[in-house]
C-alpha cells in the first residue's frame, strides 16, 4: 500500500540554493520547456556497465517530422527552450541533430525564445569541426563520462570492438581545449567501488591539462549497478559509500579545478532531475515519450508518443506520478524520481503524486520561470 507523502510548506522553497529555486519554478513554467531527443540508440561503445539494448536504431522520418511540428507549436508561446541530445551516442547522427536544432533556432530567432542546447556524449566523435557546427546553433554544453586513468577506464570503457576508449576521447577533449570556441565540458567522472586510485591519477592528468580553462568542469557520479549483463569488470559503489569516496577525493584535488558533485553527496546543491519536471519531455528515436533516461525498459516510464501531426498523447497519471518531487520538495524525489521504485509508479492509489501542483504552488507569480529573490 503506497503512503501519502507529506507535503512540505512552500516557504521550504526558500531552504534551497536561488539555483535550486530557479530550478523548481522553471520546472513549472508554461514558458520553458525542455526537449531531450534521442536521434539514435545505436552506439559505437559497448560500456561495461550499459543498459542499453541498441535495438532501436535511428529515428524514423515520420518522428523527426512530429518533433518539428511538436517544435513549431511551443516555439512561439515560449520564452525558453533547452533540447537536450542523448543516445546511444547521438553525435552517430550528428546531422539529424544538427537538422532539428537548426529549425528549432530559426523559430527561436523569429519568436525571441532563448534556446540552449546539450549533448551527452561519449565524445569520441566530438571533434572542432563538429563542436563548431553544434556551437554556431546555442549548442554548446557537452557532458562527457570518464571512468578513471587510462588503464581502468580502457577496461570498463570499451568501443564496439573491444579497443580503449581513453585516447580518443581525451585527443578530443585536447583538440577542444586548444580551439577558442566557446562552450561548457562537464566530464562526468564514474565513482565505482574499485577506482578511487586511478580518479586520483585522472585528476592530476585533468588538472595539468585544463587547469584554468573554465570552459572544463568536473563532475562526480556514482556507478551503480545499472541492469548490465557485464557488470564483473567493476565493482558498483553504496550511497554511502559514493558519498564517503567523493569526499575524499574532493578534498585532496587541486582547488583550481571546478568539481562538483552531481547528485549532491555532500547535500550542498539540489539538481532538479528532468524526469521531475511537469514540462519537460524525452522523445526516444521510435517517437515514445518517456521521462527518465535509464529506466528504458519499464513500463511505467512510456507516458505515450509523439505523433508525426506533433500532437502529444501521454498519461497525465504517470506525469504526476514522475512530478511528486515538486509536491514534496523533498530533494530526492527532486533529483531522481526512480528512486521511489516500481511499486509506486504502478500503484493506483492516491499520494502526493495524485495532487495537482497547484494545491503547493498557487498560479500567481510562481509559474512564470523568473528568478526568485536570493
Ligand atoms: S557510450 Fe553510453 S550508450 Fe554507448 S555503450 Fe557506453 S553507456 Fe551505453
Amino acid at each position: 500500500m503506497s503512503t501519502v507523502q507529506p507535503l512540505r510548506p512552500l516557504h521550504e522553497l526558500r531552504s534551497f540554493s536561488p539555483e535550486t529555486q530557479f530550478e523548481i519554478l522553471d520546472a513549472l513554467s508554461r514558458r520553458s520547456f525542455e526537449l531531450t531527443l534521442s536521434p539514435t540508440e545505436h552506439c559505437n561503445f559497448r560500456c561495461s556497465y550499459c543498459y542499453e539494448d541498441f535495438a532501436i536504431g535511428r529515428m524514423r522520418p515520420a518522428v523527426i517530422a512530429g518533433v518539428k511540428k511538436l517544435l513549431a507549436r511551443k516555439i512561439p508561446g515560449l520564452r525558453r527552450l533547452r533540447l537536450s541530445w542523448f543516445g546511444g551516442e547521438p553525435l552517430l547522427a550528428a546531422n539529424l541533430c544538427l537538422d532539428i536544432a537548426g529549425y528549432a533556432m530559426q523559430l527561436c530567432t523569429t519568436h525571441g525564445v532563448q534556446l540552449t542546447g546539450a549533448v551527452t556524449t561519449n565524445g569520441s566523435l566530438l571533434d572542432r569541426a563538429l563542436a563548431g557546427r553544434f556551437a554556431a546553433l546555442n549548442h554548446t554544453q557537452f557532458q562527457i563520462s570518464l571512468d578513471g586513468d587510462q588503464p581502468y577506464h580502457d577496461r570498463v570503457r570499451l568501443r564496439a570492438d573491444r579497443s580503449g576508449s581513453f585516447n580518443l576521447i581525451t585527443g578530443n577533449l585536447l583538440a577542444l581545449r586548444d580551439t577558442d570556441l566557446q562552450f561548457k565540458i562537464t566530464l562526468r567522472l564514474h565513482v565505482s567501488g574499485d577506482n578511487q586510485d586511478s580518479l586520483r591519477s585522472l585528476l592530476r592528468r585533468l588538472h595539468g591539462w585544463f587547469h584554468g580553462d573554465r570552459r572544463f568542469e568536473i563532475g562526480f557520479h556514482p556507478l551503480n549497478d545499472l541492469g548490465s549483463p557485464n557488470k564483473d569488470a567493476y565493482v558498483p559503489v553504496s550511497h554511502e559509500d559514493y558519498a564517503r569516496r567523493v569526499r575524499e577525493l574532493q578534498q585532496e584535488m587541486p582547488r583550481e579545478l571546478a568539481a562538483h558533485d552531481m547528485i549532491c553527496a555532500n547535500g550542498e546543491s539540489v539538481h532538479v532531475c528532468y524526469a521531475s519536471k511537469p514540462n519537460a519531455l524525452f522523445v526516444r528515436a521510435d517517437g515514445r515519450v518517456a521521462k527518465c533516461t535509464v529506466a528504458l525498459d519499464e513500463r511505467f516510464n512510456h507516458l505515450g508518443r509523439l505523433n508525426a501531426d506533433g500532437e502529444v498523447e501521454i498519461s497525465e497519471r504517470l506525469m504526476h506520478k514522475w512530478t511528486v518531487g515538486l509536491r514534496t520538495l523533498d530533494p530526492i524525489d527532486l533529483m531522481c524520481p526512480l528512486h521511489k521504485g516500481r511499486e509506486y509508479f504502478e500503484s493506483q492509489q492516491d499520494s502526493a503524486a495524485a495532487m495537482p501542483v497547484e494545491s503547493v504552488f498557487p498560479p500567481t507569480g510562481l509559474a512564470d520561470g523568473d528568478r526568485p529573490d536570493a
